[in-house]
Formats: C-alpha cells, sequence, structure tokens
C-alpha cells in the first residue's frame, strides 16, 4: 500500500536511533545520572553568544523583507558574505552565483547528488561512512559503491578506489574530518587521489565530481590542518552545515559552494537552485541565513570537546582498547575485541554503556563513541569501560 522499499528498510531500522530508545529504556530503570550514552551526535553545547546576540538583532529588527520569498538559491548578501569567506579559505575565487544556502548538509547532499546523478551513475562512498549517504544516493536514482579506507588509519585507499571507478563513477563523497572516525585525510593523500581521479577521467572519457561533505571542517583538535578541496580537486563541490560547528542542527542551515573551476558551472548552479526549489526546500531558511552569514568566522568551544576527546581516548587506550587517536569531530571509533560488533554493544549496554556498532557505518569491528555529551557523564562513565575492559582481558 505505501512505498515498499521504505517498509522493508524500516525493519532494520537505523541503529543509532535503537541504541538511542535502549537508552531510554535503562534510564528509566536505572536513573539518568547512572547511564552513558554515547549514541547520537547531538551537540550538547549551546550555540555561541555572538550567534544567539545575531538572532535577537534580526528578530528584534525593523528590516523589511526578512520573512519573504526569495531567491531560491538564498539572500544575494548572504550568499556573497559566504563567497568572500570561502574565497579566503580556499584560494580558490569564489563569487555568488557560487553558493547556494540550503537546509543543512542533508539538503546539501540530495540536492548536489540528484543535480549530477542520471539513474544508476555510481557515486563512490568511503567505509565507514555515514549511513544516510546510501538512502541521498537512493533517492537521486543513483547506486553507491563502496570503498574501505586503510584500517590502520582510516586514510583513502586510493588504490581501491582506483579499482571500483568504472565508465558509470559519477563523483566520489569525501567527509573530513570524518563521521566515524575522526579522521582528517591528509594533504598528501587528497593528491594521490586527484591523480587517480584524473587518471581515470582521461582513460574512460569521463567526469568525476568530489562532494566534499564539511560539517566538521570547524571541529579539528592540536591546529591540525584540514586541506581545501577546492583547492585540490577541479571538480569540487564542498557542502557545509551550521549544525555541529555553530550547535545549530535544528535550524537547518547549511551552503553548497561549487568551485569556479568546474567546466559549465552555470548550468550546474541553475539545476541545484531548480531542485533546492522542487525538493521541496524551497529555500533555506531566512532568519538563520542573516544569522550564520555574519558569524561565518565563529565556532563553538573547541577547547571543551578537546577536552572530552583527551579525557576518553586516553583512558580507553590505557585499559587496553585500541582507536585511531581523532583529529576531529567529536567521535571515537574503537576497535571491538571481539569480532562481532553488536555483541560487544549488548555487552557495553550490561554497563550502561550505550554504542553504536561499527556495521551501521558499514564498518563492522568496531563502535563509535559520540562524545558531544555532558563532561560529568564522560567522567562517571571511566570506571564502567574499565569493567567492560574486565570482560576481555584486554591488558594480557
Ligand atoms: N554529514 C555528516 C557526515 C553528518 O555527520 C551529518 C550529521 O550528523 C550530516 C551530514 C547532516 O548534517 P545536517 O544537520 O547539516 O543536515
Amino acid at each position: 500500500m505505501f512505498n515498499e522499499k521504505i517498509v522493508q528498510s524500516l525493519s532494520k531500522s537505523s541503529m543509532i536511533r535503537a541504541m538511542f530508545e535502549e537508552g531510554a529504556r535503562l534510564k528509566k530503570i536505572h536513573g539518568e545520572e547512572n547511564v552513558y550514552d554515547f549514541s547520537l551526535g547531538n551537540p550538547e553545547v549551546e550555540p555561541p553568544k555572538e550567534v544567539i546576540d545575531t538572532l535577537k538583532k534580526y528578530v528584534n529588527s525593523d528590516e523589511t523583507d526578512l520573512h519573504k520569498y526569495m531567491n531560491n538559491a538564498g539572500f544575494p548578501d548572504v550568499r556573497e558574505k559566504v563567497a568572500t569567506y570561502m574565497t579566503k579559505k580556499s584560494g580558490v575565487d569564489i563569487s555568488a552565483e557560487n553558493i547556494i544556502m540550503v537546509c543543512g548538509a542533508a539538503a546539501g547532499l540530495n540536492v548536489v547528488l540528484k543535480s549530477l546523478l542520471n539513474p544508476g551513475e555510481e557515486v563512490i562512498v568511503l567505509a565507514p561512512y555515514f549511513v544516510e549517504y546510501l538512502s541521498y544516493i537512493d533517492n537521486a536514482s543513483g547506486k553507491p559503491v563502496i570503498v574501505n579506507t586503510r584500517k590502520d588509519t582510516f586514510e583513502i585507499d586510493t588504490a581501491a578506489v582506483e579499482s571500483a571507478i568504472t565508465k558509470n563513477t559519477k563523483a566520489i563523497i569525501l567527509n573530513s574530518p570524518n563521521n566515524p572516525t575522526g579522521v582528517i585525510y591528509s594533504r598528501e593523500n587528497l593528491e594521490e587521489l586527484r591523480e587517480v581521479l584524473e587518471k581515470k577521467e582521461n582513460e574512460l572519457g569521463t567526469n568525476i565530481f568530489v562532494i566534499s561533505d564539511e560539517p566538521y571542517t570547524s571541529l579539528v583538535y592540536d591546529g591540525e590542518e584540514v586541506p581545501e578541496m577546492l583547492s585540490i580537486f577541479e571538480k569540487s563541490i564542498v557542502i557545509n552545515s551550521f549544525s555541529k560547528s555553530h550547535a545549530l542542527p535544528g535550524e537547518r542551515i547549511g551552503y553548497i559552494c561549487a568551485s569556479s573551476r568546474i567546466p559549465q558551472v552555470d548550468t550546474l548552479m541553475s539545476v541545484m537552485t531548480t531542485l533546492n526549489r522542487t525538493l521541496g526546500f524551497v529555500n533555506a531558511p531566512s532568519l538563520f541565513q542573516k544569522v550564520v552569514a555574519d558569524n561565518l568566522e565563529v565556532a563553538v568551544d573547541i577547547e571543551s570537546y578537546k577536552k572530552k576527546r583527551d579525557l576518553l581516548y586516553n583512558h580507553l587506550t590505557k585499559i587496553g582498547f585500541s582507536i585511531v587517536k581523532p583529529q576531529g569531530t567529536f567521535y571515537l571509533f574503537m576497535k571491538t575485541p571481539i569480532e562481532d560488533d553488536k555483541e560487544f554493544c549488548k555487552v557495553a549496554a550490561k554497563y550502561n554503556i550505550l554504542l553504536v556498532p561499527g556495521s551501521g557505518f558499514g564498518c563492522p569491528g568496531y563502535v563509535r563513541i559520540a562524545y558531544c555529551t555532558d563532561i560529568g557523564m564522560i567522567e562517571r562513565s571511566l570506571q564502567a569501560f574499565t569493567k567492560l575492559a574486565g570482560e576481555f582481558d584486554l591488558l594480557v
């Protein structure tokens, strides 16, 4: 009676959601204080003060035309500010015409994928991945091709990407800093990827776009460099969001920035603007377009996230767990001491620790720990992690 494919997918519903529901159950039994819920990437911090002050300013202002329909790509002054910011950041000349304001990265990805893909065309997705990519590719009638990253570092396995490229490959999605690993792809690794993409494009006579999903570029520790995709890849489309950098996930605001170096970029911009309308987004929320445009250089307090990362990473590795140290985001991706990551999550839940199995990210044998939570909860959880480690004789 309804969409068969979606009805069937409900039975395999998101592991993240399942853990969230398990958390609610455990909290009822053991009390809020005694459950250590690391399942959701929903920032615990409030937006920076500057963001709230700017919002108040616009809410109280007498400025007219703040709440009307507008060009589907967004307010011209907002797009201009984002373009100036992206030019400064990337060193690539970006104009307002290269920017579309969107309802968060989720909307941006849907608009970009549907703009690029003809039915059946392939998109390379690097595992572990943000699971929604698969649905977004399906929404655009495309076909995901999963390529594993290197297990020792989670960097891109460029040889594996090369083998996966066919004449139907239209794009590759990159997400650095990465959810769930926290890894930032190095410049060297990305340049290697560029060589592979160019080689295959020449060989096959095709165009392969780099879709760079970048909600975490402001959440970076120890002054690590996040290489600018626009400067590395000619055919790159950056999608940014203020959900994590400004702790505004409920407000649904972000932007698409297509490189001015893409051949026929004007047509691409028209296609994307049209799709922003016809996919039903119409335009990004008007008030929040104005708010973020005045706060492009602002971000949440990264030091508080770093403190949480260090606390968890240092403790977990000390008690014998194996983790590639995350350079950004608010996630740790920990190797499970047994092969079955879902079973490991069940054992962890016995100690009231809620984790998401790596299988949910296309990478069994790991779990994701989202530490965008209260630091008190993290401190209280350490003892429970030690008990969990005790079940597996990790230090022997
Ligand atoms: N991409 C990645 C890698 C994410 O982790 C998320 C959200 O968690 C999104 C996209 C979607 O973000 P938004 O809230 O901007 O739609």
